[in-house]
């Protein structure tokens, strides 16, 4: 009989039978669940960003990581995006919907035992939703559970782009695109749509700023808050090898500590 080419990928959920995670799970306590968006990302970038950056990032952070290598999940494809539909293709699920399916996945996978897990997130207004599910997992499974919407590499990030509160759509999301598939970004209707705000203290990138909320069309015509004429495919480049390198070393430093010792600082 002719050998079988093995095509797994070793640290997928979905593509391992039943005795196979259980002996996985015998080394590996941690999952990694990728959470996106469907949603408006301005006239030049496909409705997908948030869902196949979460996903990618996933992946890569898997690949990157040394072994036992964390446990990743099919990513959720929709978030809590009704603030942009006002633009078509925008697909929206409510925060309660969201936070509970995210709960309920959180108890389910501690029952398989799973002590740590940790969400990657692809999109900025799941983040109030996804850490309310984290903390209520938590409260009820006693395991683990954190969310990054970018906290490990924001400040780096800052450091490569020319555009203040470029929050979507603009410099950063059209750069990282780039990077990845320049087929899906038609950057003959990149716009430049920078925001300014009345008060400093909506600024997104000052260290004072609160968290506040707003519809995009109030503050956006074309979908875009930030400057996309100003990406570049080097910069995304960078971008992508400097958010995967932290949230290596945060996969990494929680996957190599038993759950009592987390709590503790050794450092
Ligand atoms: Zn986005």
């Amino acid at each position: 009989m002719k050998k079988m080419e093995k095509h797994k990928k070793t640290f997928l959920w979905e593509e391992m039978t039943w005795p196979e995670i259980e002996a996985y799970l015998q080394t590996v306590d941690t999952a990694i669940l990728p959470c996106g968006a469907i949603e408006q990302h301005g006239p030049h970038l496909p409705l997908d960003v948030d869902y196949f950056d979460a996903k990618y990032m996933a992946h890569k952070v898997a690949e990157a990581c040394a072994d036992p290598k964390p446990l990743v999940l099919p990513p959720i494809p929709f978030g809590v995006s009704y603030h942009h539909d006002d633009f078509k293709g925008t697909l929206s699920v409510t925060n309660d919907a969201l936070s509970k399916f995210v709960y309920d996945l959180g108890m389910s996978l501690a029952k398989n035992g799973i002590k740590k897990i940790i969400i990657l997130n692809g999109h900025g207004d799941n983040a109030p939703t996804l850490n309310y599910a984290a903390q209520m997992i938590n409260r009820d499974a006693k395991i683990f559970v954190c969310v990054d919407t970018g906290e490990t590499s924001d400040v780096d990030l800052q450091r490569l782009i020319d555009t203040p509160n470029d929050i979507h759509a603009g410099e950063i999301e059209t750069s990282t695109t780039l990077a990845i598939r320049p087929h899906m970004v038609q950057m003959d209707k990149a716009v430049n749509e920078t925001l300014r705000f009345g008060s400093k203290f909506l600024d997104y990138d000052d260290e004072r700023s609160v968290n506040w909320y707003v519809r995009t069309s109030k503050i956006s015509e074309s979908g875009v808050m930030g400057d996309a004429t100003k990406a570049t495919a080097e910069k995304g480049e960078k971008m992508w090898g400097l958010m995967i390198h932290h949230i290596v070393h945060l996969v990494e430093s929680i996957i190599n500590t038993p759950l009592e010792e987390l709590y503790q600082k050794r450092y």
